[in-house]
C-alpha cells in the first residue's frame, strides 16, 4: 500500500522563489539546496510512500541560524520538516511538497564530555555511532548503538525513543538522554542534547544528571 500525502498549498508552492531567497540570506548558499536532482536524497525515508521533494533543503551550522529559520518560516506560513539522518524508515522524517526541510546533519559537534558525571553535551547531528567514537578511549559508550549507528543522528534517535539490544538492561533512547531542547521561532535556546554514558566494564553507577531527573519526574 502506498501512503498517500496531502495536496500541496498552490500558494506556497507559487512563493519557491521567495522562499529561497530568504532562506539563502540565513544559510550561505551551499546550505541551501533548491536543485531538482539534488532533491532527491532528501524525498523519502520509506520505500512506500509518495515521493514528493520539499521546496528546498536547507541544511544550518548554528543555533541561531536554526532559531531564524524556525522564525522566518513561522511568520511567513511556511511548514518546516526536521530531518536528521532519513532512515527511520517510518516516515517521520517524509518531507511534504509546501515544506521547508531541515536538515540538521551539519549540527554534528560533540560540545562538551563530562567523565566523571558520565554525561555529554552534543548537537543535534551527531551520529549515534560518532558519539560513542568520542567517549571509547576513556571506556566509555552511549548506550542505544542502534543497527543503523553510522548514519542516524541523536535527534532522530530521541524523536523515534530508538533502542539496541543494548537497551534491554540500560533502556531506551528515552532513558539515556537527560534532557533535549528544541527551540522555537526567534528563541535563543541552544539547540543541544545531554546526552548519558555508560562504562563499558561495569554499567556504572547512577550519575548525578539521571538521579535528578528521576526525582524531578517522580
Ligand atoms: C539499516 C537500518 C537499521 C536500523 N536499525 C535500527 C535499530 O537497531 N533500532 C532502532 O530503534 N531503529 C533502527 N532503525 C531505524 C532508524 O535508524 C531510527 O529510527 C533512527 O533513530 C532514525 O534517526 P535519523 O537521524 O535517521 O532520523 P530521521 O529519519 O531523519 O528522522 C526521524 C524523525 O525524527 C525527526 N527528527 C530528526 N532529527 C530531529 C531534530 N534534530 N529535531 C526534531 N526532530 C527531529 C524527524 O522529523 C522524523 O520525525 C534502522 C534503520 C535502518 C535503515
Amino acid at each position: 500500500m502506498t501512503i498517500r500525502m496531502p495536496e500541496p498549498d498552490e500558494a506556497v508552492l507559487a512563493r519557491r522563489g521567495e522562499i529561497v531567497a530568504a532562506l539563502r540570506a540565513i544559510v550561505p548558499s551551499e546550505g541551501v539546496i533548491d536543485d531538482v536532482d539534488a532533491l532527491c536524497p532528501y524525498e523519502t525515508d520509506v520505500p512506500t510512500a509518495d515521493r514528493p521533494p520539499p521546496i528546498v533543503v536547507v541544511l544550518p551550522e548554528t543555533t541561531d541560524q536554526v532559531s531564524r529559520i524556525l522564525e522566518w518560516c513561522g511568520a511567513n506560513g511556511v511548514k518546516v520538516v526536521p530531518c536528521g539522518s532519513g532512515t527511520s524508515l517510518s516516515g517521520d522524517a517524509l518531507p511534504l511538497a509546501d515544506a521547508v526541510l531541515l536538515g540538521l546533519s551539519r549540527m554534528n559537534r560533540v560540545l562538551a564530555v563530562d567523565h566523571e558525571d558520565r554525561v555529554a553535551v552534543v548537537q543535534p547531528g551527531v551520529t549515534n555511532l560518532a558519539m560513542t567514537r568520542a567517549v571509547e578511549g576513556r571506556g566509555f559508550y552511549y548506550v542505544p548503538g542502534l543497527s543503523s549507528q553510522i548514519a542516524c543522528s541523536i535527534g532522530g534517535n530521541i524523536e523515534e525513543n530508538s533502542g539496541s539490544a543494548h537497551c534491554l538492561k540500560y533502556s531506551l533512547t528515552a532513558g539515556n538522554v537527560g534532557c533535549a531542547v528544541q527551540i522555537g521561532g526567534g528563541t535563543g535556546v541552544p539547540v543541544v542534547h545531554t546526552v548519558e554514558l555508560v562504562d563499558w566494564a561495569t554499567g556504572g553507577l547512577a550519575p548525578q544528571a539521571l538521579s535528578h531527573r528521576e526525582r524531578n519526574n517522580a
